[in-house]
């Protein structure tokens, strides 16, 4: 393994699946003042290769067969995955679910450590990771699975919960998007979808790889809609809270945004204008956004529905993991610096966007 000399220098990071989560990743390593991005590998030349070259990343290519279809398309490659995978500290695989465990010989071979994603099995890594519940097990460790978006908003809201008065049983309804906004062959179209029909859904097993014992069961839905996910969740506690000293833990955490009435935010569309209108790249919501609203406690019994999107709330946790696999700093101290350099949390929730009447004129 070479991550242990990174300490003394910034961590090489090389993103391998140019894609929906992969550009993020990348775009988010930029903006870390501990890492560099060393370049990305794309399989084809389409508009998401197009970006990358915009965007001033060496674009590196899976399948060298390809190599002079880039350079047609005005797309510079600066060489193979292999030669990427090598002169990197790290590879963070955002290819789809089930590439990854191809990739591991790969990252193996060169000693590379890498991070896998969601839509590999769990046993692609030695650990399943987030960020608030095990960042420590991933200290040093060469192969960390980052789990699934859903996987990851339930953990950052169960781990807090778990701390303040302990879970006795989670039971959540998971209402899914279809697909993300590029994904044109996914559906349903006009329908709602037990996915899967049976009871628990994968994501009850999913979560319990960072919550080893944790009692959840979980039901998915799939409906027609690009935009996020949405949970409704039920916790039976272990013991009775009061309602306030639970939102006020709650608030505490900064990838928990509780949305005010106030704000009049409706639904997952008004979510997304918001996260645009904020200035955030790509429309981009890294926080689970928690309906203050829904938030209810009656005796034992927690409640509360989230919105979770799924195309960037597992972006801060990628980061979090490289720093756990390269072992230079403690899980808050990592997480701080995410939260900083990313810009997470949504103070215009306590202030008012700017009105024409607030702008300074030009004289
Ligand atoms: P994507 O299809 O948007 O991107 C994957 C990229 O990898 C594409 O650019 C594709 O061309 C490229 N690719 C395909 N085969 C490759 C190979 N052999 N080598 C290198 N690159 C290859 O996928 P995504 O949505 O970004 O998902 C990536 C991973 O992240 C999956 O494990 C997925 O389950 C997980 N994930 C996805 C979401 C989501 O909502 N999109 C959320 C959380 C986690």
């Amino acid at each position: 393994m070479q991550v242990a000399t990174v300490a003394n220098h910034m961590l090489r990071v090389a993103v391998n699946g140019y894609g929906t989560i992969g550009k993020r990743v990348a775009d988010a390593v930029c903006v870390q003042p501990d890492m560099e991005l060393i370049g990305v590998a794309k399989v084809r030349p389409d508009y998401v290769a197009t970006g990358a070259a915009h965007a001033g990343y060496p674009l590196y290519t899976v399948d060298p067969a390809h190599t002079d279809s880039f350079r047609q398309n005005g797309i510079e490659v600066a060489g193979p995955l292999e030669e990427l995978v090598e002169t990197s500290d790290i590879v963070v695989d955002t290819t789809p679910g089930g590439i990854g465990i191809q990739n591991r010989p790969l990252y193996e071979q060169c000693e590379t450590p890498a991070l896998f994603q969601g839509g590999e099995a769990p046993d692609v890594a030695d650990v399943s990771f987030n960020s608030r519940v095990n960042f420590e097990d991933a200290i040093g460790v060469d192969y960390v699975r980052v789990v699934s978006c859903n996987t990851t908003g339930l953990s950052r809201l169960l781990g807090p919960l778990a701390e303040f008065v302990g879970i006795e049983k989670a039971r959540v309804t998971l209402i899914r998007r279809g697909g993300d906004p590029n994904q044109t062959d996914r559906g349903p179209i006009n329908d709602v979808v037990p996915d899967p029909v049976t009871v628990p859904s994968h994501h009850g097993p999913d979560v319990q790889t960072v919550f080893p014992g944790l009692s959840i069961d979980t039901i998915g839905l799939k409906v027609p809609t690009t935009q996020m996910h949405v949970h409704v969740v039920n916790v039976t506690l272990n013991a009775p809270a009061a309602e306030a000293d639970v939102r006020e833990r709650l608030e505490r955490e900064p990838r928990l945004v509780l949305v005010p009435g106030s704000a009049e935010i409706d639904g997952t569309g008004t979510l997304k204008e918001f996260a645009r209108d904020s200035g955030r790249p790509r429309g981009d919501i890294w926080e689970n956004c928690i309906w203050e609203e829904s938030i209810t406690v009656d005796g034992r019994e927690f409640y509360c529905v989230q919105a979770i999107h799924q195309e960037a709330d597992v972006v801060p946790e990628n980061i979090d993991a490289l720093r756990a696999v390269a072992g230079t700093h403690s899980g808050p101290e990592s997480r701080t610096l995410t939260n900083r350099t990313l810009g997470i949390g949504f103070e215009r929730f306590q202030q008012p966007p700017t009105t024409v009447a607030d702008r300074p004129t030009a004289d």
